[in-house]
């Protein structure tokens, strides 16, 4: 059926370009799909490949995945998470509603990386991705958007999102850059599937001395328990990496107790990586015309909310929600789409970027002689229980129920 044919009600398919095929990419392309419209995503490299192998997904990310057509059966190991101080002192209790709790078996779900990728991109018609794509310059005027690849090859799109990471091109072509935001710290984290005395199943355990958070998951991989690590401390971000990673990392984690340190020795060195961490500030609006960000692009967040993957999914399952039933080629109607995509989600990614920053900051960079005092209120008065455990795992699990099927 042509699309004259097509009832008035329903537009003819848009162009939409995806730049990058991280998380948010692959998330954005598959919801645009979903919406009715062609997409390819541009990626620079050859593959789609992970920065990196540990990680957490909440509750709503993963939601998100499954009602985009990704298989998220017997993907990760769902846990229960407590903060806790070096001595084994619990602080505080991750609490879960008992109905994500029945849905999703637990708060924080532990997997490796590529095996989230590999689903996602199975959930992906072949050819939607193009690899090996670098593109150097965009442009838009109110009828398109220009890519201009680093061979000299232009195409042209009805709408881009700007999937490119922490230092996306798109968001410096909409709004100038900044240098990033340095949070002065590294971590350093792994993963083994060895056994360990001292592991138990399910669980999530993030524990902080006075300067280093020392933290393990449960983890499952393509059907193979295991425990993923990180120990994450202040550092010089000019300073160069420790030669021997995992020697830096036991080293950290020697302050803890089991089976942290246990677990660092029998990981296999070659599953020791380490970041220095940044972000950037909020930005006050991602969109312009015809072109808005996504994940890491709009919302650079450091590792300590574990959620920069997780928002990165839920920003593409939004913007194919925002871009369903829009003619593409109505200028008015693209703008009034793109921003009402990201009218909600700012005030969420922020709350969640500036509470990773502040963190950072309270765990690591409090002078010496205030550490005691700050360990005894986290020790003993509910205030850390409040942020860490009631607080924010309620605001993560609202996006539950604006994540619904359409
Ligand atoms: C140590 C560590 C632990 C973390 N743990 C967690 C966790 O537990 N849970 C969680 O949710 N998040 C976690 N995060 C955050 C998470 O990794 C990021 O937020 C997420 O990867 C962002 O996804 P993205 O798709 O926006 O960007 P990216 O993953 O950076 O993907 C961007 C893509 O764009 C491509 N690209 C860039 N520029 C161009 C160009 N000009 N042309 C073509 N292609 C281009 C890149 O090659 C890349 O493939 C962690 C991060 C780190 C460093």
């Amino acid at each position: 059926m042509s699309s004259d044919t097509l009832p008035s009600f329903i537009p003819p398919a848009g162009r939409v370009a995806v730049l990058g095929a991280g998380p948010a990419g692959m998330a954005a392309a598959l919801s645009a799909l979903r919406a009715g419209h062609d997409v390819v995503v541009y990626e620079r490299y050859r593959e789609a490949r992970p920065a990196g192998n540990i990680l957490n997904l909440w509750p709503p990310p993963l939601k998100a995945l499954g009602l985009l057509g990704v298989d998220t059966d017997d993907l990760g190991a769902p846990t229960d998470t407590q903060f806790r101080n070096r001595r084994g002192r619990v602080r505080v209790n991750v609490k879960q509603d008992a109905e994500v709790r029945a849905a999703y078996g637990g708060g924080f779900i532990g997997l490796l990386r590529p095996e989230l990728y590999e689903r996602m991109l199975d959930a992906l018609p072949s050819g939607v991705i193009q690899f090996n794509q670098l593109v150097d310059r965009i442009e838009q005027d109110e009828s398109a958007v220009t890519l201009h690849f680093s061979d000299g090859r232009t195409v042209e799109h009805d709408v881009l999102v700007g999937a490119d990471g922490i230092d996306s091109l798109v968001r410096r072509t909409l709004w100038g850059d900044a240098p990033k935001r340095e949070h002065r710290l590294h971590i350093f984290g792994g993963f083994t599937f060895a056994d360990v005395a001292g592991v138990g199943p399910n669980m999530c355990i993030v524990s902080h001395s006075s300067t280093v958070q020392g933290s393990w998951t449960s983890i499952r991989h393509k059907g193979r328990d295991g425990n993923q690590w990180w120990v994450l401390t202040a550092t010089d971000p000019a300073a160069p990496p420790p030669p021997d990673l995992k020697a830096a990392a036991a080293e950290l984690a020697a302050e803890f107790p089991p089976p942290l340190p246990g677990l660092v020795e029998v990981t296999n060195p070659k599953n020791v990586q380490r970041w220095v961490l940044r972000d950037r500030e909020p930005l006050g609006q991602w969109s312009k015309g015809r072109v808005t960000l996504a994940g890491d692009a709009a919302h650079p967040t450091s590792p300590y909310a574990a959620y920069g993957a997780g928002m990165s999914i839920e920003d593409g399952y939004f913007i194919g929600r925002a871009l369903r039933g829009i003619d593409l080629t109505d200028f008015a109607a693209v703008r009034a789409a793109l921003q009402s995509y990201e009218d909600p989600r700012k005030p969420h990614t922020s709350r969640q970027v500036q509470l990773a920053w502040r963190l950072g900051k309270v765990f690591h960079h409090v002078p010496a002689p205030v550490r005691p005092l700050r360990d005894l209120v986290f020790d003993y008065t509910p205030f850390l229980q409040r942020i860490a455990g009631d607080t924010n795992p309620k605001q993560i699990n609202q996006q539950l129920a604006l994540i619904e099927d359409w």
